[in-house]
């Protein structure tokens, strides 16, 4: 999908959004969801989405909802990196199926690094869930009120 299009209701993230669909979630609010990646690059791998927002990436969206996303993701990268205690941490958001764009609902990821732990490739090699749902109560614990 290029940059143009309508929003699909039917996303994946629009279905864990409206709970059509299981996600091990790290926190969220009225307006924000931070959840595991069920393919992660990293051990600690998390989403950040808008619940509110029909932009499918960073040129459809609102500047408030940049706004609370961006905030969102600062608070989950502080408390990963509290948590996991990362010596790095990515922050990547890719828009249009020729930069890697695969969920189109806006998102940004958020990927821990170790040192000589080389990067995972981009949304391959599913999870374990139980190991999920452990990293995400670590982040969620070190969250700041
Ligand atoms: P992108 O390629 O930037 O659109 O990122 C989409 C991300 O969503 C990839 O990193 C996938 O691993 C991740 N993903 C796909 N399906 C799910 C799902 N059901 N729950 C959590 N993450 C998912």
């Amino acid at each position: 999908m290029s940059l143009d299009g309508a929003y699909d209701d039917d996303n994946i993230f629009a279905k864990i959004i409206r709970g059509d669909m299981p996600a091990v979630k790290v926190w969220e609010d009225d307006q924000v969801l931070a959840f595991m990646d069920v393919f992660p690059q990293a051990r600690g791998h998390v989403l950040v989405v808008s619940k509110t927002s029909k932009a499918r990436n960073l040129l459809d969206a609102e500047a408030k909802t940049l706004g609370r996303l961006i905030g969102a993701v600062q608070k989950t990268s502080r408390a990963m990196s509290k948590a996991l205690k990362p010596d790095g941490l990515v922050v990547t958001q890719f828009n249009g199926a020729p930069a890697g764009q695969t969920v189109f609902h806006l998102h940004f990821h958020i990927i821990p690094r170790w040192d000589g732990v080389p990067l995972g490739r981009h949304a391959e090699g599913m999870a374990d869930v139980d190991d999920l749902k452990g990293l995400a109560a670590q982040i969620a614990a070190a969250l700041e009120a």
